[in-house]
């Protein structure tokens, strides 16, 4: 109540945030974020954590159709943007999209990726579908990390996220370009880290392990032909080196939500990898 006995409609609904953010365990209270391919797999997954941790979010993704579908499905705090990270322009338009909607953006997630060149060997390469790859995958995640950049550096603030892969940690996991292209994605995070840290703003990647995701089941329905694709899912999920477990994209979207929160607040230019320690050791009987 101000002093004259009237209540203040702003003072309440700010009251109200502040005692949902710190009574709920919502780690995204009112806070803004743009996922690109946030149609499917990871992106929709993170969609979801993320909004029931309070944050509004903009699918924003290149499947029209399901990408609308997807932000019904999520609800009112969900709405989606066409876009195709490989153009600039469709990045920028996503960035102002979500000012003009929220008038802020706190989190820009760069996740959206492509695996289209799989050449059997480096003298087959076709280098107009590695540039694809790269167009995606690498030039994607540069546009969304500079458009975000363009309107967190005034606020002096946010947190920016891209999803790269194991893929660009070893060599030889995945067909070549994809991993460079992700090898590319977490050297560009540590740059970017080191440039935006003096406006407080946090820029962190996250390397999953392999998910039966449309994206790897594509790939992999390629690479066995003849094999049903239920068979494919259970190679995939018994490639890795964590008994009992399979990874996830909810394993990511947890990630992420830990990234882009304040539980992270000191983590930056980090590479969160989610592989269950494959990356990390080699088992004798693997
Ligand atoms: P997915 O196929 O479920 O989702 C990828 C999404 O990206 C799709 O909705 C697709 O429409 C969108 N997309 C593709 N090109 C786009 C473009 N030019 N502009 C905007 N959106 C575009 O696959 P996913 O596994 O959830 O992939 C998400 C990210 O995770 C990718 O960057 C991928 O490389 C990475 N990743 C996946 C795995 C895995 O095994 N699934 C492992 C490591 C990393």
């Amino acid at each position: 109540y101000s002093e004259n006995g009237s209540y203040s409609r702003a003072l309440v609904a700010e009251s109200f945030h502040r005692f949902l953010s710190t009574n709920t365990g919502r780690k995204l209270q009112d806070k803004v974020a743009l996922i690109t391919g946030g149609a499917s797999g990871i992106g929709k997954a993170t969609a979801t954590e993320f909004i029931n941790n309070g944050a509004k979010v903009i699918l924003a993704d290149i499947q029209q159709q399901i990408g609308q579908e997807a932000a019904k499905e999520l609800g009112p705090n969900a709405t989606f943007i066409t876009c195709d990270v490989s153009k600039e322009s469709d990045v920028s338009r996503a960035v102002d999209f979500a000012i003009s909607e929220h008038n802020q953006l706190d989190i820009m997630y760069n996740n959206a990726g492509i695996l289209c060149c799989n050449p059997p060997n480096i003298v087959e390469l076709d280098m107009a579908m590695f540039d694809k790859d790269m167009s995606t995958n690498v030039s994607g995640a540069m546009a969304g990390i500079k458009h975000a950049a363009r309107v967190m550096i005034p606020r002096g603030s946010g947190s920016i996220l891209c999803t790269t892969s194991v893929c660009g940690m070893l060599g030889g996991l995945g067909p070549h370009a994809y991993s460079v292209s992700k090898f590319a994605v977490i050297g560009m995070v540590k740059c970017l880290a080191s440039e935006l840290s003096k406006y407080g703003i946090r820029v962190n990647c996250i390397s999953p392990f392999a998910i039966t995701t449309p994206l790897a089941m594509e790939h992999l329905s390629k690479m066995y032909p003849h094999v049903d694709a239920h068979k494919v899912e259970e190679i995939v999920n018994n490639l890795g080196v964590l008994k009992g477990a399979i990874c996830e994209t909810n394993d990511i979207a947890n990630a992420a939500l830990y990234l882009a929160s304040d539980d992270a607040k000191y983590v930056s230019g980090h590479n969160l990898v989610v592989d269950g320690g494959f990356t990390s050791f080699k088992n004798l009987d693997y």
